[in-house]
């Protein structure tokens, strides 16, 4: 880190397993076995995004995010002033049917994490993979690993069978809370429902553009089921969401919230206060203006200087750094609040 004073955190970086091979030395004979002598090989879509990866790679043969040292050669060790780095495995265990299987693989995985990444640079910080889908096993799997070294943030998919405000998911939210551990929401997921209100779309450009659609669902749904006063100190990361769409909706939900409160009388104040307490949003992408009026007018609508997080969202290119270099040009000290100052809150990281 040499003389530069540490003054990054970025909240968002990936890895990508290189294959269900990988997770076999943190599997159980049982499941070893399952995955050699039967068709079972792991969560669905991660060999194909890691196909994909592989054909936009630049480097040949090179798979980004694939290897601790492609990690710290583009993030980790090009940004001298970077202090710790939160690795996000979307991994796909909600495509999973078999509960078991479900809780073997993620909990596969965080030891993956565990001995292949954190164990090797102290720069890094991870989230801890569940099965989201099954929530008392998602919560014994938070039991198990809170309080291990580096595990800072529980990870769900914004894509969900149901919406996270119902009770059903109650155990979960209960297991983050009981251990202070942050909620991420992650883009993505593959719960089998489609990803839009109104069925499936034709192309991926449909539900990619629409995933702001899915993160408004859910917070509305967990300021609706009343989780921010069940659990007063529960905070929740909204991870690679965008950020321009949440003051008008929030300007609704305020509005409706005023005529429909009496169907929800455990939710005692403005839905946009409960966001601003606690509620955070990562910066890749920056869905803001170019222009740097239009840019403040954006930030200065959100209502907090604590609400967003720098992020790279590495491997995955969103173009430009843009928002984060334009905001410390408008304010320096807005900007020391972005790239480290809120997520040392949030997740409660030593100075
Ligand atoms: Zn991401």
């Amino acid at each position: 880190m040499g003389s530069v004073r540490p003054s990054l955190i970025d909240c968002d970086v990936h890895a990508v397993l290189p294959g269900i091979a990988a997770l076999l030395p943190y599997l159980s004979d049982y499941w070893r076995e399952q995955i050699a002598q039967t068709g079972f090989k792991g969560p669905v879509d991660r060999w194909y995004s890691a196909r994909a990866v592989a054909a936009a790679a630049t480097i040949k043969d090179e798979i980004p995010a694939s290897k601790v040292e492609y990690l710290q050669r583009d993030v980790l060790d090009a940004r001298p002033e970077l202090q710790w780095a939160i690795l996000n495995y979307d991994c796909a265990v909600e495509t999973l049917h078999n509960p078991d299987a479900a809780a073997a693989v993620a909990s596969a995985l965080n030891e993956w994490i565990a001995a292949e990444w954190l164990a090797r640079d102290p720069r890094l910080r991870a989230s801890i993979v569940v099965p989201s889908q099954f929530p008392e096993l998602a919560a014994a799997e938070i039991d198990r690993m809170s309080g291990r070294p580096g595990f800072v943030q529980v990870l769900l998919p914004v894509r969900s069978a149901e919406p996270y405000g119902s009770r059903n998911f109650r155990p979960l939210f209960a297991a983050a809370a009981r251990h202070g551990l942050p909620v991420g929401l992650h883009f993505g997921g593959a719960p089998g429902n489609p990803p839009t209100p109104v069925g499936w779309p034709s192309f991926y450009l449909e539900e990619y553009a629409g995933m702001t659609g899915v993160f408004q669902t859910q917070l509305i749904s967990i300021v609706a089921g009343g989780l921010f006063d069940t659990f007063p100190d529960l905070r929740l990361v909204l991870i690679e969401a965008g950020v321009a769409w949440l003051p008008p909706m929030l300007w609704r939900l305020d509005k409706n919230w005023k005529g429909l409160r009496r169907e929800i009388p455990w939710v005692r104040r403005l839905p946009s206060e409960y966001v601003r307490d606690h509620v955070r949003l990562t910066t890749a992408p920056f869905d803001a203006p170019d222009d740097a009026q239009q840019l403040r007018e954006v930030v200065a609508q959100l209502g907090s200087d604590s609400i967003l997080l720098y992020a790279s969202d590495y491997p995955h290119a969103h173009g430009e750094d843009r928002a984060v270099t334009e905001l410390e040009f408008l304010s320096p000290a807005f900007a020391t609040r972005i790239k480290c100052e809120n997520a040392r809150a949030v997740y409660r990281f030593e100075p």
